[in-house]
């Protein structure tokens, strides 16, 4: 009996032992960070023209023929005339009509180019809500601490942070080591497939690769939640993949008189809730171990516990994170039916259901295993689970290492132009432009170097998109800096 207990204590010593090691181990890991000096720029020109930008509706439809590629014109013009050092100093190339590509020569060829990237359409404003904007959302309205409109945030702030920032850097006198590239897709709220698309061709058939990419993504923001009182800075080094399935019930039909135990859209039905009540799988060996990893070095002890030891906490964390819409939508492919359709009339039985079900897949899981797991949970013959026609499928993208010179790059830049912040890798769960560019860099980042406040993030596609002229400011100080540091001997 002695023994027994003996035994028991033993192992419940070495177990707490085993917990608080991993979780001190997984303590700050924080180098010295030195505050970057930041370069002084005309904030109120940099506005005027940003408000000038966001007056030009460079709409993006899904049905292309509905496109006005009259604006664009006017946005290409806008540029050439706001920027002409820019223009002047650096080669630009139209791509396929509407894309723009800029090419910074730089002095070292040894070296990889970088790609910086932004996008200048927007998507457009539902009619239904336009009585609700606080001002015409293509008014390009600013005060003292605003500049509103759509596309202020996505992504014509970071569009006109990159251009006054080079801009700033060619009248410094500054010439790039590394050559820079940038490119502006016009089509990259309907998937990019006419711009970044043949951007990446173009630079597929120069054998032209990059050192790394930085397009929009995540930002910077002062509530993440999960008990991180610090600003954090989300970089995704990875984005979802997509699939939708249709799900399609048949069955003989008939009248509404004499029906059987079950209707096709009974049927059907059923098979909606048992998606909904089973969840696929989270992926916590993915890159979310990597967003994990950053957090847990600034959270409280208990939860740093949770975090360093998933191998017995895995279930709870999975809990935690799932319980909020944003949580869940990073450890695992979310699952959302979107449209269900059956009948005619009320008083026919309808011989066939058909539901969509759209599906955005973490690394970790494809299409192809998506399809497999909803038939296993929906588990009925009777219905078929398929890929709509016209419908198509993409992988999740590879995932960028963060431990790689070129993430710890951007995230010192990040830290020191955004002194206590803290990058956190992870996943978009929305698709950018740089799908298009998996295969020209390993080193894929998407981030927009804008600090966001409360409800910043809901008028994205929303109402009332605005940006703060302070968080315009540093977004064009970052973007100086970032290019200056590249010049430097040695980058980390
Ligand atoms: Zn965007």
């Amino acid at each position: 009996m002695k023994k027994g207990l003996q035994f028991i204590g033993f192992f419940v010593v070495f177990f707490i032992t085993i917990l608080i090691v991993n979780t001190v181990r997984i303590g700050s890991t924080s180098v010295e960070i030195q505050n970057a000096e930041l370069k002084q720029v005309n904030i109120q020109k940099a506005v005027d023209r940003l408000s000038k930008g966001l007056k030009i509706p460079t709409i993006s439809k899904m049905n292309s023929d509905n496109i006005e590629y009259i604006h664009f014109n006017n946005f290409h013009k806008l540029l050439r005339n706001e920027y002409p050092g820019v223009f002047k100093t650096l080669d630009v190339n139209t791509i396929n009509t509407h894309s723009l590509l800029f090419k910074w020569e730089g002095q070292d060829q040894t070296k990889l180019p970088i790609l910086l990237m932004a996008h200048m359409d927007v998507v457009p404003i539902d009619q239904q809500s336009l009585d609700q904007w606080t001002y015409p959302p293509f008014n390009g309205t600013k005060d003292s601490t605003t500049v509103w409109g759509r596309g202020a945030m996505d992504d014509k702030g970071s569009l006109f942070a990159i251009m006054e920032s080079i801009s700033h850097l060619i009248d410094l006198g500054f010439t790039p080591k590394q050559t820079i590239y940038i490119a502006f897709g016009h089509d990259e709220e309907i998937g990019g497939n006419e711009g970044a698309k043949f951007s990446a061709d173009y630079f597929k058939s120069q054998g032209i690769t990059f050192d790394f990419v930085l397009d929009e993504g995540g930002g910077i923001s002062n509530k993440l939640g999960m008990g991180i009182d610090k600003q954090v800075a989300f970089v995704a080094v990875s984005e979802k993949g997509y699939i939708t399935l249709e799900l399609v019930a048949k069955d003989s039909g008939g009248h509404s008189s004499m029906p059987g135990k079950e209707t096709t859209i009974g049927i059907l039905a059923n098979a909606i809730s048992k998606l909904q009540a089973n969840p696929l799988p989270p992926q916590l060996d993915g890159p979310i171990k990597h967003m994990l990893n950053a957090m847990a070095p600034e959270l409280g002890f208990l939860p740093r516990m949770v975090m360093a030891n998933q191998w017995l906490f895995g279930g709870l964390l999975d809990g935690i994170l799932s319980d909020n819409p944003a949580g869940n939508a990073m450890v695992r492919t979310t699952t959302a039916p979107t449209i269900f359709s059956a009948g005619v009339k009320d008083n026919v039985i309808p011989a066939q259901a058909k539901a969509m079900v759209n599906f955005r897949i973490i690394p970790g899981d494809t299409p192809e295993s998506v399809i497999q797991m909803v038939r296993e949970i929906v588990d009925d013959p009777r219905i078929e689970v398929r890929q709509p026609d016209g419908g198509f499928g993409r992988d999740p993208a590879p995932v960028s290492d963060p431990n790689s010179d070129q993430f710890k790059f951007l995230s010192y830049k990040i830290q020191e132009v955004f002194p206590g912040t803290v990058v956190v890798p992870g996943v978009s769960p929305g698709g950018t432009d740089t799908k298009h560019f998996v295969d020209l860099s390993p080193n894929i980042f998407r981030f927009s170097p804008i600090e966001t406040q409360d409800g910043d993030l809901k008028r994205i596609h929303g109402i009332d998109e605005r940006i703060g002229i302070n968080a315009f400011e540093k977004g064009i100080q970052f973007y100086i800096y970032l290019i200056e540091s590249l010049n430097q001997e040695t980058r980390l």
